[in-house]
């Protein structure tokens, strides 16, 4: 199907890129059956969508980065830009356990997906630290020039969902909703970016079944005599391979149903569970042609990741799979050998795995006190950014303990990079400055700091590089160094990558409809060259907490 004459098929994000740049006008996006976005015109075919999946239902639109809903957000800079395209990332793969460079199936799209929250509860501090890595790993291949597509689930249901709903004497929707609210907030609080996608398992029931289907049919699933049906991992030659697993310790036809159970204890596991009273109960079963039950865990995140990414770019690999280390062996292990033993492909290209949190000096947990959920955090007023600042101050692949005093510093350093960027950002309005020591100084940090990124994102040597461009600006804003505007881009480029400026202070409407009364009282006093009630309004302000800048455009305010 390639005559000149055929409609062109450009699907998904490609279509809405074309849209962006104003190549194909948004009236010749054509709904067709269940593709996201799909462009009709005459032309070569660019992408063409797999006849099977034309049936599929329709779903909301795929919006690209920027159509997003914007966020508050300290950086918003018009001068800050993407960095130029360059194809020199290099990323730690755990699956061949080597630093490669990284390069996607299909640039400059990368599918990335990563495991979501398990909505029994909210989620901790520890799950964050992922969710944290994961942020970056996406920031930074934005910024490095990728179309990244992110999948993050949700599980909303598994054994801990099901006892959690039980307990609670509630259906599992009634049960898991406050939390997948909740995770929303704490993920906005943290400033993640949101995954553009993020499917909940009890709604993507029809793609687990299909899977479990084709299992069967290619004679790696079996239904056990309990009714559930179970994947053989003797079945498939190359289970093992992502966790270094010794495949003499396989236990042939060992099963085990359970979602979580002994690490290094490789058995035949649950992909679909037989229903049980409690499952009913709380409105977890659905009927399949191989019984009524529920899926398992594993089964889940390696149906959700393959429809997303099937039905939208026709496709059955993801260019990254991202995790927490805790999920390497079993879940990981699973989601490889589910959905390569269905496709015959490889499943993802890139596996990559953030390591644990340690809370004052140990793991994480309710037993020890120490465990610490995102929300605790933001109820102590604590800036997100002195979080972000912190985790990005240890390699996401050595363990970071979190403790008070570490917390308390991250905090300072937030607090010095605000005042250089307030500083520069006013001394960058200034006229006739555009050479100097700070744009020299900004480019040696740009270098340095893409260097360290590249090199399988190095957030501590990013961060060391940060803050030399601001104790080396400083010294050069004393001087009266110019400069400061190619400075502030590159700060602000930087900015987009790890977010760690601290969080504007929104002031309440009263104490703004009174600061603006004051404002204009100081100018009129200004204007009267009465300097002394000028002087007295500023300090009146000031004891408000709120300090005032003269710049060429007018008198500017911020709280402090
Ligand atoms: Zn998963």
């Amino acid at each position: 199907m390639c005559a000149a004459d055929r409609p062109l098929l450009v699907v998904t994000d490609a279509g809405a890129r074309l849209v962006r740049r104003g190549l194909v006008a948004p009236g010749d996006a054509a709904r067709w059956h269940g593709a996201r976005v799909v462009v009709f015109r005459r032309g070569p075919v660019v992408c063409e969508l797999p006849a099977a999946r034309v049936d599929a239902p329709p779903r909301a639109p795929y919006l690209p980065r920027h159509s997003q809903p914007a966020r508050a957000h300290p950086v918003c800079h018009p001068r800050a830009r993407r960095f130029a395209p360059r194809m020199t990332l290099a990323l730690y793969n755990t699956l061949t356990r080597r630093v490669e460079p990284f390069q996607p199936l299909a640039p400059p799209r990368v599918t990335l997906y990563t495991c979501g929250p398990t909505v029994w509860n909210y989620a901790h501090l520890g799950n964050f630290r992922t969710f944290l890595f994961e942020d970056l790993l996406r920031r930074y291949l934005e910024a490095s020039g990728y179309d990244v597509f992110h999948i993050m689930n949700l599980t909303d249901v598994d054994d801990r969902t099901i006892k959690a709903a039980r307990a609670a004497g509630t259906t599992l929707r009634q049960h898991t909703e406050p939390f997948v609210r909740a995770f929303f907030e704490d993920r906005d609080y943290l400033r993640l970016r949101p995954a553009h996608v993020h499917p909940r398992a009890t709604e993507s029931v029809p793609a687990m079944i299909v899977l479990v289907r084709r299992l069967l049919d290619k004679g790696v699933a079996y239904q056990g005599d309990d009714g559930s049906v179970y994947f053989a991992i003797d079945r498939f030659p190359s289970y093992g391979r992502l966790s270094g697993l010794d495949r003499r310790e396989i236990k042939v036809g060992a099963r085990v149903a359970s979602d979580e159970y002994a690490k290094d204890d490789p058995r035949d596991f649950a992909l679909w569970k037989k229903a049980g009273p409690d499952d009913d109960a709380v409105g977890a079963a659905w009927d399949a042609p191989f019984g009524r039950g529920r899926p398992g865990w594993h089964l889940e995140c390696s149906a959700m990741s393959l429809h997303e990414i099937g039905t939208r770019f026709g496709v059955e690999t993801l260019d990254i799979h991202a995790g927490g280390v805790d999920l390497i062996f079993p879940h990981h292990e699973d989601e490889i050998a589910q959905s390569e033993a269905a496709t015959g492909r490889p499943f993802a290209r890139w596996w990559l795995h953030g390591e644990f949190l340690n809370v004052r000096g140990t793991k994480m947990s309710k037993r020890f006190g120490n465990f610490l959920a995102a929300r605790d955090l933001r109820e102590q007023g604590v800036d997100a950014a002195a979080v972000r600042l912190l985790f990005w101050q240890t390699h996401y692949r050595k363990p970071l303990d979190f403790t008070d005093e570490a917390l308390a510093a991250a905090g300072e350093g937030v607090r010095r990079l605000g005042e250089f960027h307030a500083r520069l950002a006013a001394e960058a309005g200034k006229a006739g400055r555009g050479e100097g020591r700070l744009a020299e100084l900004a480019a040696r940090f740009e270098t340095a700091f893409r260097a360290a990124l590249d090199d399988d994102l190095n957030a501590p040597q990013a961060c060391a590089a940060l803050f030399q461009l601001a104790h080396a600006g400083n010294r050069a804003l004393d001087a009266g160094a110019g400069g400061a505007a190619a400075a502030v881009a590159a700060l602000e480029r930087a900015m987009a990558v790890l977010d760690v400026l601290p969080t504007a202070r929104t002031p309440e409407p009263d104490l703004a409809r009174w600061v603006e009364t004051q404002v204009a009282a100081r100018e009129r006093a200004r204007k009267s060259k009465d300097f002394k009630e000028a002087d007295r309004i500023r300090a009146a302000l000031l004891a408000r907490g709120v300090e005032l800048e003269d710049t060429p455009t007018g008198t500017k305010w911020r709280v402090v």
